[in-house]
């Protein structure tokens, strides 16, 4: 008996954080309910919630500690769908391709990830990069750094020519002849092999840019760049590997090939017309608005060589289309999965979405399931992650107001746990 108290022991004081810790919630966001709960106390043990309770209780063990948050209001830790890590907009962007090594892209990347797990973000999709997203996965996931759960996609998949094509707008010489391999795919057989090498690459999804993009050196931001039998070879060689497919796509046509294809989330979404919304229901695809995004390359567009002159139309053109498309599409019953596109505006900036998502007509409320139980569900995480239940990984934040009366306060995320560890009090 003594012999196995001594075991226990051991075990315990080597499982990490030793102490249970008591969260007193002054409001807190039942995210499946859609419901604020009141005075409610999280008890966290390790890395897991074990209890959600009424009332504010006092540990019992003299260890265990309390953290005060009777001030503010709980809520889950949050779910951006669209971020790239590896990169943020600055007026030297376009040279970067040329002047960064992978390392340079690696200790920028630290910083990203910091801004975004303290903006409350403790998990994110990351959908696309040179690859160096892999890497910091890996060394987020085993605690060497700091910073969301991430899911990635590695690099993004294009056609020749089309946006994410990692050559556009060079001189000749520097073109190269891309192929699948750097993500480039010209037919069928081609569209297997990229997945294929993504998966081997140790991406855990597949981002395709469906139709032209806005900052890609390239004429058009919404011509098709796939046709249907590539993206649908994609999804199905996707589906094999467990690996779900994003679709970055602003004119209509290349949208609805990309949702007949079999793509789960359409990224942007611009000139999603009703035909399409309907379309995006009947085959279960979310929407990832990303209007923050919309509303930067439209400002920055505005500032003389910010932008390539190529880029500068399109930014005009598509940025302030994003926010009246997603009313649209919220108001039709289209699914919505929060993502904002940081990178193209500043890691940690997320947060401004909710705003813009509530002054387009979607409820404060309805804006925290989406970028919480909704986006746990397309990773497939929905019993892991978005709701703060015992059994459920202890990802919790909190802010000064309450959003469903101040949606701003989600700007300012006052305390992160990610794991059952705090990273920001
Ligand atoms: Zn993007």
């Amino acid at each position: 008996m003594k012999k196995l108290t001594f075991i226990l022991l051991l075990s315990l004081s080597f499982s990490g954080i030793s102490q249970n810790r008591y969260l007193h919630c002054g409001k807190l966001i039942d995210t499946q309910k859609s419901e604020i709960l009141e005075e409610m106390t999280i008890v966290v043990s390790n890395d897991k919630i074990i209890s959600v309770k009424k009332g504010y209780t006092s540990p019992q063990n003299s260890e265990d500690i309390v953290i005060d948050l009777k001030s503010k209001t709980v809520m889950p830790g949050l779910i951006d769908m669209h971020v790239h890590l590896e990169l943020e907009t600055n007026p030297k962007r376009y040279l970067e391709k040329y002047t960064l090594n992978d390392a340079d892209i690696a200790f920028n990347s630290l910083r990203f990830a910091k801004a975004t797990l303290e903006a409350g973000f403790t998990t994110v999709r990351d959908l696309g990069g040179s690859g160096v997203n892999i890497s910091l996965r890996k060394a987020i996931n085993s605690g060497k750094v700091d910073g969301p759960r991430i899911f990635t996609a590695g690099k993004a998949i294009a056609t020749t020519g089309g946006h994410a094509d990692p050559t556009n707008g060079n001189r000749k010489a520097l073109m190269g002849n891309p192929g699948p391999k750097e993500g480039v795919v010209n037919s069928v057989e081609d569209a297997k092999k990229a997945v294929r090498q993504r998966y081997k690459n140790g991406a855990d999804c597949i981002k395709i840019t469906a139709t032209g993009g806005v900052l890609s050196v390239a004429k058009s931001g919404t011509n098709p760049q796939f046709t249907v039998e590539e993206i649908k070879t994609i999804c199905e060689t996707a589906k094999d590997y467990g690996m779900h497919v994003a679709a970055h796509a602003h004119g209509d046509e290349g949208m609805q090939r990309a949702i007949i294809g079999g793509v789960k989330t359409i990224e942007h979404g611009t000139l999603m017309s009703e035909e399409t919304m309907e379309l995006m229901k009947k085959h279960d695809a979310y929407y990832v608005p990303t209007i923050t995004a919309g509303k930067e390359v439209e400002g920055k567009a505005k500032i003389k060589g910010f932008y390539p002159d190529i880029v500068v139309p399109k930014a005009l053109a598509i940025g302030p289309q994003i926010q009246k498309t997603f009313s649209k599409a919220y108001k039709r019953g289209v699914g919505i999965a929060f993502g904002t596109d940081a990178g193209v505006f500043k890691h940690g900036d997320n947060g401004k979405e909710f705003g813009f998502m509530v002054e387009a007509g979607m409820p404060a409320m309805e804006t925290i399931k989406s970028a919480t139980i909704t986006n746990a569900k397309i990773l497939e995480m929905e019993n892991k992650i978005g709701q703060i239940k015992a059994g459920f990984i202890a990802d919790i934040i909190a802010t000064n107001e309450d959003p469903t009366q101040n949606i701003s306060t989600m700007e300012d995320v006052v305390f992160v746990m990610k794991e059952g560890k705090v990273y920001k009090e």
